[in-house]
């Protein structure tokens, strides 16, 4: 595997840290817990699609674009760090926001919708669940083009091969750290959504030969359908990274006694994930992904299922901003 071969734009200057989290460790009577903190990528409010956009708008670029078009739901982090990159290259951003919970759309909601402002969105077009969203981007391309414009679309989530690749370099990333800091690693823990995340770590992990297995933690899909999605992107990312051994289906687990009523609404779980996250180590989750990966994570330690003496590393995928449009789903009234 070469990544080097590929075309790359340089968002983070640096790798992002491992760190133990002793106290939720303690508070949870076991488990040697870890987190890499991806919630300090680069671009606005870091996350895990600033490493899928480091080759997508490095494809975008190389292709002449002046726009980037993507789409995602109303709080979408993806969009918010799509924008982020546009303003950072001198590049315009159009957005299509599905509202996968009926009326979830507020112009005036705080978290990534502020930031979609803040940082100049220049169109968002508000479209319900089931929509054509690829037809929808399609449309604004076209309008683009009509302008003489030349507009570039990222498939929700960053979450095709090229941006996948953003993982297998995180794998390479933190196998490079494990190595240098003296880090072992039995586990890794993650969100697993539009399954780019989760694809290019094992694309990357198989192709290194590395023998840590993955557990995702699904966000919205049942769990056979989720794995299908990992396994058939995975296979692609593999294929694009030149990872010469076979992604074998097993290696795909994809748990879904997190995702609750649905997609982005809350949980008991995520909740205690959420505010145990922050009273222990003071990291920041949100509601959406990370704490309902966390709630699994924390699920897995307490039925045994993590054993006592394993140490798992937690990816934090990011997300934290929605957290400020959070607080009457989290809050707990303080005893005077
Ligand atoms: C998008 C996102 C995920 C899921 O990653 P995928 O690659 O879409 O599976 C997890 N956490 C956060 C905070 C995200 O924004």
């Amino acid at each position: 595997m070469n990544l080097a071969r590929f075309k790359r734009r340089r968002y983070t200057p640096h790798a992002t840290p491992i760190e133990p989290m002793p106290h939720l460790s303690a508070a949870l009577g076991g488990a040697q817990l870890m987190i890499k903190r991806d919630d300090l990528l680069g671009l606005t409010g870091g996350g895990n699609k600033t490493r899928k956009l480091e080759f997508l708008v490095a494809d975008a670029l190389a292709q002449g674009a002046d726009t980037l078009i993507t789409v995602g739901a109303v709080q979408s982090n993806h969009c918010r760090l799509t924008l982020s990159a546009a303003v950072r290259e001198g590049l315009k951003c159009q957005l299509v926001l599905e509202q996968r919970v009926p009326g979830s759309y507020d112009p005036a909601a705080s978290g990534n919708n502020f930031l979609f402002d803040l940082l100049g969105v220049e169109k968002i077009e508000v479209v319900d669940l089931g929509a054509d969203m690829a037809g929808a981007m399609a449309a604004m391309q076209a309008d683009l083009a009509a302008q003489g414009r030349r507009g570039y679309i990222i498939p929700g989530g960053g979450s095709n091969p090229l941006g996948s690749l953003g993982y297998v370099a995180c794998a390479e990333e933190l196998l490079a750290q494990a190595f240098d800091e003296g880090i072992g690693i039995d586990r890794i823990v993650v969100a697993s959504g539009s399954a780019g995340t989760h694809a290019g770590l094992i694309a990357g992990l198989i192709g290194n030969s590395a023998g840590i297995p993955v557990t995702g933690i699904n966000v919205r899909r049942p769990r056979p359908e989720q794995e299908g999605n990992v396994h058939k992107l995975a296979i692609e990312v593999a294929a694009l990274a030149g990872v010469a051994a076979p992604i074998p289906r097993d290696a795909i687990v994809c748990r879904d006694e997190w995702v609750g009523p649905g997609y982005s609404l809350p949980t008991p779980e995520m909740i205690e994930a959420v505010r145990m996250f922050a009273a222990t180590e003071g990291v920041l989750l949100d509601p959406v992904y990370t704490g309902k990966a966390a709630a699994g994570l924390i699920g897995l330690v307490r039925s045994g299922e993590i054993a006592r003496d394993e140490r798992v590393l937690f990816l934090h995928t990011g997300g934290s901003p929605v957290i400020y449009a959070s607080q009457s789903i989290l809050g707990v009234a303080r005893a005077a």
